[in-house]
């Protein structure tokens, strides 16, 4: 133990959601995607196997960041790749927190950011979401070295507005992180204040809306100091090979992405309605999940219920959250499935 550095035998180290190896469970608890990614993705993997795997990726992964450049209109220099956005998280902590610096964050949100500003010593402020999840008014005042935003916010499934994103752009003097992993499931993005604010960070993922979440792909958009900066930082071959190819195949079929996103967010309305149905509140979701509650009621025997029935979801065991469940998006048919299972639990039936 004594070679562990003292930050890092003190902490507990982020728990990612439960990923069953054993069992055929509806997975409800960590926002992936029920349907398959585009057929041109197969087809780039296909070719890219066979044309051999000896050798290292690109480092720079630059037809990547050419085709995200273009898809999203900014230049290459004003985007860095990563493995899944999780590994952006950790380059933009790396490159930007020091040890002692502030960083600032709505809570509750992502738990990794926590993470990732504990392993660099940093100090993490945490400003409650009031009920209604709007941005806390206090957090645009705070000076914080970093500031991380998941817009739209997990585990609330709430977006604020573009407007408020770039209000807050404009008053910070740090670096504003605004991680966009569900962006696609709701109605702006933060995306364009990218060339107008030299600080602004934005995080996308082709995880959730791509069905990508296997491959780990994600995009970071920058001014280019800060994308230089990043770029010294990351592991040189921090993306493969078969990500590289799927990525751009893709971000080249954005139909194919928008199809599967449309027929998401029609079940999230049906969702929310079916949980509204059987007594829960759900808030206002912009992304492919939604957090439901029972005020003061805790959640944790439903959650154990509905995996003794084969149905995961997400309960997080913190203050302010235990009367809730988050519950990924599924197929119209998982969702049946999830309600039925919902109505005997809450009627005591088996
Ligand atoms: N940001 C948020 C808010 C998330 O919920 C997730 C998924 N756990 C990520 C980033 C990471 O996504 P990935 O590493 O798969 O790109």
């Amino acid at each position: 133990m004594g070679t562990l550095r003292r930050v890092v035998r003190k902490m507990e180290g982020y728990v990612p959601g439960e990923q069953p190896s054993a069992g055929t469970f509806i997975k409800l608890n960590t926002n992936e995607n029920p349907y398959p990614p585009s057929p041109k993705v197969l087809e780039a993997l296909r070719k890219e196997i066979e044309k051999g795997l000896n050798l290292y990726p690109d480092p720079l992964a630059t037809t990547l960041r050419q085709t995200a450049a273009r898809v999203y209109g900014l230049g290459e220099e004003n985007v860095i790749v990563g493995n899944g956005s999780d590994d952006l998280l950790t380059i933009i902590s790396r490159a930007c927190v020091d040890s002692g610096d502030s960083v600032a964050m709505p809570a509750p949100t992502y738990t990794l950011y926590d993470t990732l500003v504990t392993l660099q010593e940093g100090v993490h402020h945490h400003f409650p979401f009031p009920p209604d999840y709007s941005l806390p008014a206090e957090i645009k005042s705070f000076p914080a070295k970093v500031t991380f935003l998941a817009n739209p916010n997990s585990p609330s499934g709430t977006a604020i507005s573009v407007t408020q994103v770039e209000e807050l752009a404009r008053a910070l003097r740090g670096i504003l992180v605004v991680d966009e992993a569900y962006v696609d499931f709701a109605e702006e993005t933060s995306l364009p204040l990218v060339a107008r604010y030299p600080t602004l960070v934005v995080l996308r993922t082709l995880s959730k809306s791509f069905s990508l979440a296997g491959l780990r792909i994600g995009l970071g958009f920058a001014h280019p100091d800060l994308i230089r900066g990043f770029l010294k930082v990351k592991d040189s071959y921090n993306v493969n090979r078969l990500s590289l190819v799927a990525g751009c195949a893709a971000l080249e079929d954005l139909p194919w992405m928008l199809s599967n996103r449309d027929r998401i967010v029609k079940t999230r309305d049906r969702l929310s309605q079916g949980l509204n149905e059987l007594g829960y509140r759900v808030h206002t979701s912009r992304s492919n999940f939604v957090l439901a509650y029972r005020t003061g009621e805790c959640q944790e025997k439903i959650y154990q219920s509905l995996k003794e029935r084969g149905i995961l979801v997400r309960h997080f065991d913190t203050p302010g959250l235990k009367d809730s469940l988050r519950i990924t998006v599924g197929s119209d048919s998982m969702m049946d499935r999830f309600l039925e299972e919902m109505r005997k639990i809450v009627k005591g039936l088996p």
